[in-house]
């Protein structure tokens, strides 16, 4: 492998720690095409980073272990725990790119979980994204941003956008990108609604409500192009109207409650409102950041969500702290 862009010696603490972080992200469009023969659907999407960021800290050790903290762990048993072993895809990660250095999968990581898992933010793939840069750090890999990419797509079509970060159109499963431009920053308020949903059950949901013909086939995927032309930098209504996601009835339909976490969101004030992905966050968009701040106190007391936190986006991908 290469020579590094995005880390180095200097990054490593007194204590061989190296700690990297990646953000959740909002799909702000997510047109998804009839299930293919190969069992996946295709996606034309716009991914938009938002400030809400998973830590990952990876430390020299004989072997490789996962711990999970911070506020979205999940507890230490239950449906919401997030895994520690081969079934986390920090695990995944650490295996592939020691795999393709040639190095020892040994490490002791700890996830520091502010993403909720299964709520449509991609909090696996921001830790997975961290992870990749932390160890090549940790190890010297010297993997480049490329190579990292590469390895990104192998772990899951969201990981690619974790690594790259900002605003991007996406196609395939999500992880063919091109860059798109914002000008200015967007804020949203995240309602996070129940517990998490299953994306496979959401997806699967899709497929039955356009079989029963009580959705549109998706034969004709709806065009990005209004959503990246305002999030070029246009009025706060023009995104607004613009919003768009395929998978956002099928994830009212499995959880009924989104509605009303939606009608709270627009009745709160909110410009616009989506559910992000499969859901169940709800992302309300706001005019600014003040507007974002009073949104967000007053969906935390519509009695609608878990969880609701202020972000903005764009921001940069995963990158090393300190
Ligand atoms: P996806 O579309 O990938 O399902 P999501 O944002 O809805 O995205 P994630 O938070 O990525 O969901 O988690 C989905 C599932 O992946 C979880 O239920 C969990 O069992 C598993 N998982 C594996 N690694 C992680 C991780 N590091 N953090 C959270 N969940 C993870």
């Amino acid at each position: 492998m290469t020579r590094a862009p995005h880390g180095g010696p200097g990054r490593i603490s007194g204590d061989g720690a190296v700690v990297a972080r990646a953000p959740a992200k909002v799909n702000v469009h997510l047109a998804v095409a009839p299930l293919g023969h190969d069992g996946y659907h295709e996606l034309r999407t716009v991914f938009l980073a938002v400030s809400l960021f998973d830590t990952v800290t990876v430390r020299p050790a004989g072997e490789l272990t996962i711990d999970v903290t911070g506020p979205f762990a999940g507890g230490r048993t239950g449906p919401d725990r997030v895994p520690t072993d081969r079934r986390n895809l920090v695990w995944q990660a650490a295996e592939l790119l020691a795999d393709r250095a040639g190095v020892p999968a040994a490490a002791a990581i700890t996830i520091d979980k502010s993403i909720p898992a299964a709520a449509g933010l991609a909090g696996g793939s921001a830790d997975a994204a961290a992870a990749l840069v932390a160890l090549d750090t940790l190890w010297g890999t010297h993997a480049t941003r490329g190579e990292l990419a590469d390895l990104a797509a192998r772990l899951g079509s969201d990981v690619p956008f974790s690594l790259l970060g900002g605003v991007a159109l996406g196609s395939g499963r999500g992880e063919r990108l091109s860059p798109v431009l914002a000008r200015r920053p967007w804020h949203w308020v995240l309602g996070i609604a129940g517990s998490g949903l299953s994306t496979p059950a959401v997806y699967g949901e899709l497929d039955r409500l356009r079989a029963d013909g009580r959705l549109p086939s998706g034969e004709e995927l709806p065009s990005p192009d209004p959503v990246v032309a305002a999030l070029h930098g246009g009025p706060v209504d023009a995104l607004a109207a613009a919003l768009h996601n395929d998978l956002q009835e099928p994830a009212i339909a499995l959880r009924p409650q989104l509605r009303r976490a939606l009608d709270a969101a627009t009745a709160a004030g909110a410009a616009g409102a989506l559910v992000s992905g499969s859901g169940p966050t709800v992302a309300a968009l706001a005019a600014d950041e003040d507007d974002a701040v009073a949104l967000a106190a007053e969906l935390a007391g519509t009695g609608q969500f878990r969880t609701v936190r202020a972000v903005h986006g764009p921001v940069p991908g995963a990158r090393l702290v300190g």
